[in-house]
């Protein structure tokens, strides 16, 4: 059978993602690689998941049978406290378990987006927020966090793509791929402009956990209820994640919206797969409970000296006319390139002469602009290997200057 004529529409927007094809590549020898953005394994809190896997288990056959499609109660409970402390104000009913906020993005764009409507995404924006919105067909347009663009110029280019502006995605902490927060101003301006354009605003909040210095943001969600009273009333819809505080690979994440929005999500998680994984969300919630913040502060503690040692190194070894970005919090830095080198040729001279991996800024971009740009994680790498990998850098981009 020739399956390819076969496959729906949508498919042919589907492609592989750079930075798993890049992953590929990074396993030979030598490789001194800044572009996974995936936590250090070795910071999962393993030992006290092993105690509440087994305690999940003890004499509780419910922790292996099927669970509710809006996900474990006291984990509700407990996220509900979590959001508190973050300025927001919900119940239990205004959350529902994803698995992962990866999920949460992809139910996102089915609920709002048909074919031609448009999503407002920052360029560069996080790849996998492209891939998820993308199977739905819609058009991309330019979030200008700055309030530089009317909302009428965005409705008039909606319309002429063939439908409307569903929503503007963003993550306003220590985004993906550029390691920037959005401030306060920041955030109230997109939300003026989704009140004008009488859109949701999607905030990812993968990274909030994870500020190394300077003071907290409230989030979005918490700047629209202070003024609308009721997370009822509220057009923010907030996804969280465990993977980069506690384990990605459980796969259990949060989306806390008005009961609409949360009403049609479980619809939707019921129809796909049910709910996410029981004894996982009992397992998270019983290391959660037993002590986020000492761990949380412990992996920030690492994540910080890392990060700093980040920006030494670039500052020490970059050459002229090279800018990075200096973020507070999060796992990336964001290079911007003079604007003759393109950041996908940087790294195939890379993998031959220096050796470090990093991934080029194209793919962040939904119009393929970027070029001169790329993502460099300090996640995964002690202070050593940053150092002596920032200053293979520095040669590389020195001498591709050069000639
Ligand atoms: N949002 C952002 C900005 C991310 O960087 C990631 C993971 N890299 C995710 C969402 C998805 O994370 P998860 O599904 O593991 O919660």
């Amino acid at each position: 059978m020739r399956f390819e004529e076969n496959f729906a529409t949508r498919v042919s927007r589907l492609k592989a993602s750079e930075i798993r094809e890049l992953l590929k590549l990074l396993d030979q020898p030598g490789i001194l690689s800044f572009a996974g953005g995936i936590p250090d394994p070795a910071l999962f809190p393993t030992q006290a998941f092993g105690q509440a896997f087994t305690d999940a288990l003890e004499g509780n056959a419910q922790a292996l049978q099927y669970s509710v499609s809006e996900g474990y109660l006291p984990l509700r409970e407990w996220i509900v406290s979590e959001m508190a402390r973050n300025g927001v104000t919900c119940s239990v009913d205004n959350i529902m378990i994803t698995s992962g906020s990866q999920q949460a993005l992809d139910y996102l764009g089915k609920l709002f987006l048909s074919p031609g409507d448009t999503a407002l995404v920052g360029w560069p924006t996080y790849l996998g927020s492209l891939a998820a919105f993308n199977a739905y067909e819609p058009a991309f347009d330019q979030l200008s966090i700055n309030g530089n663009r009317a909302a009428e110029d965005h409705q008039s280019k909606a319309a002429a793509a063939g439908g409307q502006v569903k929503f503007a995605y963003l993550s306003a902490d220590f985004a993906n791929p550029t390691g920037e927060t959005v401030d306060r101003q920041g955030r109230e301006g997109v939300l003026q402009l989704a009140d004008a354009l009488d859109c949701a605003v999607i905030e990812d909040a993968a990274y909030q956990s994870l500020r190394y210095d300077g003071a907290p943001v409230p989030p979005i969600l918490a700047l629209e209820q202070a003024q609308k009273g009721s997370i009822e009333a509220c057009r923010t819809i907030y996804c969280g994640s465990f993977s980069k505080t506690l384990s990605p690979g459980l796969r259990v994440g949060w989306v806390v919206a008005a009961t609409p929005v949360i009403k049609q999500l479980v619809l939707m998680k019921q129809a796909a797969d049910l709910h996410s994984a029981t004894i996982n969300q009992m397992a998270i919630h019983r290391v959660a409970e037993g002590g986020f913040d000492a761990h949380v502060a412990g992996v920030r503690d690492v994540y910080r000296r890392r990060r700093d040692a980040m920006l030494q190194a670039l500052d020490r070894f970059m050459p002229k006319g090279v800018r990075w970005t200096k973020p507070e919090g999060g796992m990336f830095v964001w290079v911007t390139l003079p604007a003759e080198l393109d950041g996908a040729d940087l790294l195939a001279r890379s993998l031959e002469t220096e050796k470090v991996a990093f991934v080029p800024g194209r793919a962040f971009f939904a119009d393929g602009s970027g070029g001169n740009s790329i993502r460099l994680s300090f996640s995964c790498a002690d202070e050593t290997m940053i150092a002596e990998g920032m200053a293979r850098l520095g040669r590389l981009i020195t001498a591709a200057k050069v000639g």
